[in-house]
């Protein structure tokens, strides 16, 4: 079993896993740089927004689960000038004031957070996504209400067996997809595998299942993928006291489910499509924050990104989805749900976490907007039908530089799986 090393084409696109990495070889450098900028690593989220789903069940105050806000200083004052106080928000309507809106039409997230509300400005730099210990019942509902509530078409497909907390999601054929442990020494592994190499890991949507249906299930697995790649790229061993890669991590959450290992490619795939179409704005785009230096840095380096992706070439086909007669009808459900993820995030009970929930979100969904609310006519001339706000630039190029990382890190654990197997 080839556990880390995915080949042929990803699927719902016209790129090989090949191509992809060598795309990335080149993008990962620059990127990684860009995201470094004072411009993309400085964020406003909305943290402490209330669960609207269920009571939450604890937090976790971990120190490896909290982030440490900015001081206001370190904000340029253009940006702290735009957030405009909730509750003064619009014309009164009788004595209520009026609800901000939380999203315009063509939003496929929750986009408000940059100017409303009681956001927190962040690094994210300084609070990377990893291993943080958030686990259990807590954690896995929410990744089980994304899938069962929110992939629409999909739950006849995965579906919750017994109900409630922790119980198990089940593929296609009904076959329980299980909850593995990682096996704690590297000699179990190889047992380990076996045991799954007789289970069907392979969770293989059925061809009749529409693409916008495929394109929202892969893009939620690809992301809870993504994540749980950092978790164990960046994962804390507290018997050796350090931050190191664990291979048994990764194969048992990731390198043995070839469907999610795929999503992740998927993922970076309908962003590098994203990011072409979006490349003449995002070209002429202001990224000034007024630090001489940081300024001249991603005017060098944007550049660079933009023209790497706009040679990669057709990677991605989105022009014929939500054209058929149910189409419109069909993107606004679209919409719906994924808005509904955004949403869901707040329920996370780790501020860390929930800070990379949220962003990855709106990067998403930033990309879906892109691709699905402007015709590519709309990026070109003078952008005036546009409507992106400054966190929606920072979290799609953000989510662009984490799907990045998670294949370059998914090449790391390759080369450390078959270091093994040589050896075993
Ligand atoms: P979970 O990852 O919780 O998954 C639950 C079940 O979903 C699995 O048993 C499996 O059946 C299924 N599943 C797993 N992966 C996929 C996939 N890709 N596609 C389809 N189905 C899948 N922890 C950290 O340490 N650091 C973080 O930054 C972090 N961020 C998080 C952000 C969010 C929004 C959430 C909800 C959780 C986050 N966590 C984080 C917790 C982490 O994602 C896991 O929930 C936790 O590590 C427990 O993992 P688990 O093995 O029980 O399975």
């Amino acid at each position: 079993q080839n556990i880390c090393k995915p080949e042929g084409y990803v699927m719902d696109t016209y790129s090989d896993f090949d191509t992809v990495e060598a795309l990335n070889r080149r993008l990962a450098a620059p990127l990684r740089k860009l995201v470094r900028t004072k411009f993309f690593r400085t964020l406003r989220v909305e943290l402490y927004k209330p669960c609207q789903f269920w009571r939450s069940e604890g937090s976790c105050f971990q120190r490896d689960c909290i982030v440490q806000p900015l001081e206001d200083r370190d904000i340029p004052a253009a940006w702290r000038k735009q957030t405009v106080d909730q509750t003064n928000f619009g014309p009164f309507l009788g004595s209520f004031p009026r609800q901000r809106p939380e999203y315009s039409d063509k939003d496929f997230a929750l986009v408000n957070d940059e100017t409303y509300g009681e956001g927190v400005w962040l690094d994210l730099v300084e609070n990377p996504e990893r291993f943080t210990g958030y686990a259990g019942a807590g954690a896995n509902a929410i990744w089980m209400s994304i899938y069962q509530h929110n992939c629409f078409g999909v739950p006849p497909y995965i579906q919750d067996t017994a109900g409630g907390w922790g119980s198990q999601l089940v593929n296609v054929d009904g076959k329980s997809m299980p909850f593995v442990q990682p096996p704690r020494k590297h000699r179990d592994l190889a047992p380990f595998l076996e045991s799954l190499a007789e289970e069907d890991t392979a969770l293989t949507l059925p061809a009749d299942v529409p693409r916008e249906y495929r394109m929202f299930y892969r893009a939620v697995s690809g992301l809870h993928a993504s994540t749980s790649t950092h978790i164990c790229a960046d994962y804390f061993n507290a018997t050796s006291n350090q931050w190191e890669p664990n291979l048994n991590c990764f194969i048992a959450r990731i390198g043995a489910f070839p469907d999610r290992l795929q999503n992740i490619y998927f993922n970076f795939v309908l962003l590098t499509r994203a990011m072409q179409k979006m490349a003449p704005f995002l070209s002429a785009y202001d990224y000034s924050t007024n630090v001489p230096k940081e300024d001249r840095a991603v005017i060098k380096l944007i550049p660079k990104v933009l023209s790497t992706v706009k040679k990669a070439g057709l990677v991605f086909d989105d022009s014929e989805l939500f054209l058929s007669a149910n189409g419109p009808g069909l993107k606004t459900e679209f919409k719906e749900n994924f808005r509904n993820i955004s949403r869901i995030m707040d329920c996370t009970g780790c501020e860390k976490c929930r800070l990379w929930g949220k962003t990855q979100t709106l990067g998403i969904g930033t990309a879906l907007k892109v691709l699905f609310s402007y015709p590519d006519r709309a990026f070109r001339g003078r952008f005036t039908s546009l409507d992106f706000k400054r966190n929606e630039i920072v979290a799609l190029i953000t989510t662009y530089f984490q799907f990045s990382r998670s294949i370059e890190d998914i090449a790391m654990f390759r080369g450390m799986y078959q270091n093994l197997v040589t050896d075993w």
